[in-house]
């Protein structure tokens, strides 16, 4: 098999809602997909992650000038000498950031076109399944313009909690006292049934973020998520084991380069790489081995649509529980549940929460359609 062609699709939506995390608001849905395409005649789909904030054009442009060349006229199934080639030759402008990001789209896609090829699910070429199933938790609590707090995240966290979610993340990053009062009070709203994290998007530094986990403590969260900038590791040791509140980070890193300082550190109790950012399934499942063998606890971070949130399925299917047990402390995905116009319809709607759990797809593959309509409506063209 020979890849012949890759396409890039810019799809771009502006939010009737626009709403704010620590960093910024987010004034529309971006993201950046890959069809990768064979002289079989069998088509792989992948997706960079695009950040709130970030302009999906940078790593289709990454694609098409500087991945495309490396990889017309090879065989897909080279794929770990492939994903090499394109890290060495991308390395003296790359190893991190939307270069990264690039890689993996277009390693998801070639993931599906061999999982399409031999008509089995990705997570089948990986080794096999843990689970067949995850539990999701909710990504939301966005801040929108005029709303009370902590009041309308009650409401938010009652609505998800009635969808049947038994866990959710708060984002907070809005200010030490701010946070505090916010997340005490939503706990308080709530009660002490469902898991609750935090995730401040880097939005501190070391001293606030320790007065935030201190403060804290009372309302058991389970885990605080980018207190701090993930340049500062010797950071995220100071704050480690401060509280039993777990510390996690990882969406701001890519490669199993980037994550062996945080793995061999013991910088934090949860790393999140994600799938569609940190290098797709060839360096996360290297990723994923190393925080085995550190017996740490790999969540993957998941922000995408519906290609990235089927293949974070099929990787969070191959995640091994560090340590294994009867009751093994089990992954969870990442469910945002925050307004994006396309995430469902370009996969036919095919990934859905039954009974407080997610099925993994067993289709080949990534496991699901993709619904050329939604590319279209969506496609921005240059
Ligand atoms: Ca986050």
């Amino acid at each position: 098999m020979k890849i012949t062609d890759i396409k890039t699709h810019v799809l771009s939506t502006p939010l009737d809602e626009p709403f704010a995390f620590s960093q910024g608001w987010v004034m529309k849905r971006g993201t950046m997909i890959v069809e990768l395409i064979t002289d079989e005649g069998i088509t792989g789909w992948g997706e960079a992650l695009c950040h709130g904030l970030q302009p999906p054009e940078i790593a289709e442009t990454i694609v098409q000038v500087a991945l495309k060349p490396i990889l017309l006229g090879q065989d897909p199934f080279d794929v770990d000498v492939l994903w090499e080639r394109m890290y060495n030759l991308t390395r003296p402008f790359g190893q991190k950031g939307a270069v990264l990001n690039a890689i993996a789209s277009v390693d998801i896609a070639i993931w599906d076109c061999l999982g399409r090829a031999l008509g089995k699910p990705v997570h089948k070429l990986l080794g096999g399944a843990y689970r067949t199933e995850i539990q999701p938790y909710a990504t939301g609590f966005y801040r929108v313009e005029g709303k009370p707090y902590p009041a309308d995240a009650i409401e938010e966290a009652k609505r998800h909690m009635k969808n049947g979610f038994t866990a959710m993340k708060l984002k907070v990053g809005f200010g030490v006292e701010n946070d505090i009062d916010y997340i005490l009070g939503v706990r308080e709203g709530i009660g002490h049934g469902p898991k609750l994290m935090v995730d401040a998007n880097h939005a501190y530094n070391v001293g606030s973020a320790r007065r935030i986990l201190k403060a804290i403590e009372p309302a058991s969260i389970h885990w605080f998520e980018e207190p701090i900038s993930p340049e500062d590791i010797d950071g995220y040791r100071e704050l480690k084991n401060l509280t039993n509140i777990y510390l996690a980070a990882g969406e701001n890193e890519f490669s199993k380069i980037g994550f062996r300082e945080w793995i061999s550190r013991r910088a934090v109790d949860i790393l999140q790489p994600d799938l569609c950012s940190a290098g797709g399934f060839t360096e996360c499942r290297k990723i994923s081995a190393l925080a085995q063998a550190w017996h740490m606890t790999l969540i993957p971070h998941v922000w995408a649509s519906g290609i990235g949130l089927a293949a974070s399925l099929q990787f969070l299917a191959t995640i091994p529980p560090a340590p294994l047990a009867l009751n093994p402390v089990e992954p969870m995905l990442e469910y945002d549940q925050s307004s994006h116009p396309f995430r469902q319809d370009l996969i036919f709607g095919a990934i859905t929460m039954q009974e407080g759990k997610v099925q993994i797809p067993t289709a080949p593959g990534l496991g699901v359609e993709i619904n050329r309509d939604v590319i279209e409506r969506y496609k921005q063209h240059r």
